[in-house]
């Protein structure tokens, strides 16, 4: 039989010249990859055009398969692939930075060489940062209708031009350019102390090991992301990155790998495990991640339930994450959630979270976890923190205490 021929000819050639060259038969139909996938969520390619049927018995020929990081610029792939029943001519290289979302560029063939070529060109809107991961794999089709998806390969998203210095731990992967070399050991050792905590209160640890991606020079952080939105900005954190990117000047090293980077763990945890939709139960929950604070959060707050200025938080959008008073979100937040857990322990920070994970409202989620109604939830807390137990009834007006040390973005 000819395939078979052809089949042989290049297994036995190709291995014999580089030992990497797998020759895979298409088994199943088209539907069902023979091979696994990164993440549950690359399996949702299905939704492109339904491919014609394959024929199962078509051999399918995949030698070398590259990557490679053109970093600020982009990243391009190549593949060998052909097909025993005709030229390759249409398909995309697909790709995750980590599990739950994908990108992907069509491929193209060279009339030459046969040789499957992608490329993904930075853009502002989806700039990366240097140092994500990169599963991927090409999903090709030939003339005749077959389709075939190669095994997932997994690259870095480089930057050679800098010396980096990378730390991986069990936690967490860090990489960190022009900062004192114990940043990564450090937050290796903070992801390491507070990964039961993690655990306890969402149920399980991140389905991936997330990357910090920490930066000690401003003209560095800003060159990833080609013009930046915000040139201010003193870091990202995105759950389809699986990544934070900070930047810190003047670094205090030890905030950044007990406070800060805990801290944006907790988004990635947020973002995986369920949506809060208002902003001081967001960064109040990442907050309490913290096993370094900046000041003495509780006791700000309880300075304010002293002063008659703790303001009401269940009933409408609560104390702001922004401007003048940024703070209040987080400070008083965080004690809205350190009050829960020292109530409810974190298996009531996990029952919390599993409601609204299920899209159960945020109050009615409290009141069923707590047994209380949000006003005696309010009051609880309130009396916890040393306040009169009834809330403000207004408005609460902007106050004018002092802020110490922090700026309203020195976490985001
Ligand atoms: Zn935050």
């Amino acid at each position: 039989m000819n395939t078979r021929f052809r089949f042989m000819v290049v297994f036995v050639g190709a291995a014999a010249l580089v030992g990497m060259v797998s020759v895979i038969a298409a088994q199943a139909q088209g539907d069902e990859p023979s091979t696994p996938t990164p993440a549950p969520s690359v399996r949702e390619e299905a939704d492109a055009p339904a491919a014609p049927q394959s024929d199962p018995n078509v051999a399918w020929t995949v030698g070398e398969i590259t990557f490679t990081s053109n970093f600020p610029a982009g990243f391009s792939f190549t593949a060998e692939i052909s097909s025993g029943a005709g030229p390759i001519e249409r398909g995309r290289v697909i790709w995750s930075h980590a599990p739950g979302t994908q990108r992907s560029r069509p491929i193209e063939v060279d009339a030459d060489t046969g040789l499957v070529r992608s490329a993904w060109d930075a853009t502002d809107a989806d700039a990366v940062p240097p140092w994500v991961g990169v599963t991927y794999y090409f999903d090709v089709g030939d003339a005749a209708g077959n389709s075939f998806q190669t095994e997932p390969q997994f690259a870095e998203y480089e930057d050679t031009s800098r010396e980096w210095v990378r730390t991986e731990g069990e936690d967490i992967i860090v990489f960190a350019y022009n900062l004192p070399p114990d940043v990564g050991p450090m937050t290796v050792e903070a992801m390491a102390q507070q990964r039961e905590t993690y655990r306890g209160a969402w149920g399980e640890l991140l389905p991936y090991t997330p990357r910090a991606i920490l930066f000690g020079d401003r003209a560095a952080y800003l060159e990833w992301q080609i013009t930046p939105a915000n040139p201010r900005s003193i870091g990202t954190t995105r759950s389809d990155w699986g990544s934070t990117v900070q930047v810190v000047s003047g670094g205090n090293v030890y905030d950044l790998a007990y406070g800060t980077v805990l801290h944006e763990v907790g988004h990635l945890y947020q973002s995986e495990y369920t949506i809060m939709a208002v902003d001081w139960f967001n960064e109040g929950n990442a907050t309490f991640f913290e096993l370094n604070q900046q000041y003495d959060y509780e006791r700000r707050v309880r300075l304010m339930a002293a002063n008659g200025t703790l303001p009401t938080i269940l009933q409408g959008t609560g104390p702001s994450i922004r401007g003048q008073n940024g703070r209040d979100g987080y400070d008083i937040g965080y004690t809205f959630w350190k009050w829960w857990t020292d109530t409810y322990g974190l298996e009531g920070h996990r029952e919390l979270i599993d409601l609204l994970d299920l899209g159960v409202g945020r109050i009615e989620a409290i009141e069923t976890v707590s047994g209380m109604s949000a006003a005696q939830v309010e009051q609880e807390w309130r009396i916890w923190l040393g306040a009169s137990p009834i809330p403000p009834t207004l408005i609460p007006t902007p106050t004018t205490y002092f802020v110490p040390i922090a700026t309203p973005d020195l976490r985001q």
